[in-house]
């Protein structure tokens, strides 16, 4: 009997994919490529994505987390570059990671999908 290899984690993470079969997406289309809608359920394996309500409010940690990986470099870069005060290098830091905030928001709800499935996994019934 032939098996199918499941994709890594890593991999199936940044394709955003169900944590369980790792084949239907949590999003319609991906977040790389605009702002989709989530989808309640996997396709494949009938996972809930959103668990309870609120569910997401954990991903803020994730949200708040990337934000602060990818604004620090601009910051630190348009330091080095500018020599501006560190007020000035912060505002504009956030000005230039706004247009990043949607995408990161959205990737931080699939790395908490990941990690609650990790800790705490819904099996098939
Ligand atoms: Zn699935």
């Amino acid at each position: 009997m032939e098996t199918v290899a499941k994709p890594s984690p890593l991999r199936s993470i940044l394709q955003q994919r169900c944590p369980r079969c790792r084949i239907g997406g949590i999003f319609q289309y991906s977040i790389f490529r605009g702002f989709p809608k989530m989808c309640e359920r996997c396709s494949i394996c009938d996972l809930k994505f959103e668990r309870e309500p609120g569910y997401f409010l954990g991903a803020m940690y994730f949200s708040f987390a990337l934000g602060v990986l990818i604004m620090a470099p601009i910051a630190a870069l348009l330091w080095f570059l500018t020599g501006w005060w560190i007020t000035k290098v912060t505002i504009w830091a956030v000005v230039l990671f706004l247009p990043f905030a949607p995408t990161i928001t959205l990737f931080a709800r699939v790395l908490w999908i990941y990690l609650d499935q990790t800790v705490d996994p819904e099996r098939l019934r």
